[in-house]
């Protein structure tokens, strides 16, 4: 094999050199304007997504995490009630339903999109389900129409959990536009990401985002009247404004992951190695590359040898974590979910990668042999 080389998990020049200009603008239009929380560059970037993700209302707020609360709050889901969420996902979709003082129902998943598997959902209904959290992990789509379907049937609402997957599609449609609300986050490392915490929620429910907005702003409609008892968790001006100018790259940065995952899917051949698939009505996106190995660690161990830095989304499930011990859910019980935290293995996956560091990561894979 060629000279070692040191290819990151992710990275962020290739992005950031880009755009070095527009964003030293972004920065000096909010530092002159003296006004950083609630203003234009807010607006502007708010109309900007929802029209992108073809909806009708974005809503900035602090983080992907507050995005999530904040519509479950907004729907009046709280104490006593349940939400679905699935038993694979980053911890914040779970945490969101339990800072509502409402209680997550976890839902294993499809091995081969790692999304929640429809066919388990309805088992796990009861008179206290309000809702299904559907994530869309890893940048692929959640299988909506079977969601959608099933929380017409038992009157539940559907939040899509969008924080890997700014840009996918569904059946043409992007996310963002798939259910009833949608939490974005933009994390920087997400696929559009800002450069420090930031979050969104976009809906086509006029009420709902009106009322996210006076409960992200302590819970205030209009200047000192407090209807609510709300929070403070606002997109500032300065991320807004890095935002905007990151919004208009994200359809070629998507691309280029894309790209880049279809290279892995076609030329890494180890038979070791299990590749993520793509649903035929999906556009997945790709924040992240995940695989599947029997031997994860070794093949961490190994590629970490070669220079090549991968991460494991997620290496402990949520019932397994001290957050949730108190539900008292044991091993065992969500076998799926504890199967992905012992086998998924992601690989590295950024804009720009080159074609040497492509064929060095596939090289290297298909060169492990357990
Ligand atoms: C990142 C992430 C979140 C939370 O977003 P933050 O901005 O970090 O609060 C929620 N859900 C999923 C699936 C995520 O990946």
């Amino acid at each position: 094999m060629n000279e070692k080389m040191n290819i990151p998990f992710s990275e962020f020049t290739n992005m950031h050199n880009e755009i070095r200009e527009e964003m030293d603008a972004a920065y000096r239009r909010v530092m002159d304007s003296s006004w950083f929380i609630g203003g234009s560059e807010d607006t502007a970037f708010e109309e900007a997504f929802a029209a992108y993700c073809g909806a009708k209302y974005c809503v900035g707020c602090g983080n992907g995490l507050d995005a999530l609360m904040l519509i479950l709050k907004a729907y009046g889901i709280g104490r006593g009630d349940e939400v679905i969420v699935p038993s694979n996902t980053y911890i914040a979709t779970a945490l969101a339903v339990s800072y509502t003082g409402a209680m997550p129902i976890f839902v294993e998943p499809e091995l081969h999109t790692y999304n929640i598997d429809p066919k388990k959902i309805e088992e796990k209904i009861t008179d206290r389900t309000k809702a299904i959290m559907a994530v869309h992990l890893y940048g692929q789509p959640a299988k909506m129409d079977e969601i959608l379907a099933i929380a017409e049937k038992y009157r539940l609402k559907v939040v899509e959990d969008a924080a890997q997957a700014h840009g996918a599609e569904y059946k043409g449609k992007r996310t963002g536009n798939l259910g009833d609300a949608a939490g974005f986050s933009f994390y920087p490392g997400k696929n559009l990401g800002a450069l420090g915490d930031a979050g969104a929620v976009v809906t086509n429910d006029a009420h709902l985002a009106e009322k996210v907005r006076a409960l992200g702003n302590y819970g205030s409609d209009y200047k000192y009247h407090h209807i609510y008892m709300g929070n403070n968790s606002r997109l500032d001006e300065m991320q807004a404004a890095f935002l905007s100018v990151k919004l208009s790259q994200l359809d070629k940065w998507n691309a280029d992951r894309i790209r880049t995952a279809e290279q892995y899917t076609a030329e890494i051949t180890n038979p070791l190695v299990a590749k993520p698939t793509v649903m035929a009505d999906a556009k997945h996106v790709f924040h992240i590359y995940a695989v599947r190995c029997e031997k994860r660690d070794a093949l961490a161990a190994f590629l970490e040898e070669k220079g090549i830095h991968t991460n494991r989304h997620y290496p402990i499930p949520m019932h397994m974590q001290g957050a949730y011990s108190f539900l008292e859910i044991p091993e065992g019980s969500l076998p799926l979910a504890e199967e992905i935290s012992k086998t998924e293995l992601s690989l590295p996956m950024y804009y720009g990668m080159t074609q040497e560091e492509i064929r060095y990561v596939i090289d290297a894979v298909n060169a492990f042999e357990g």
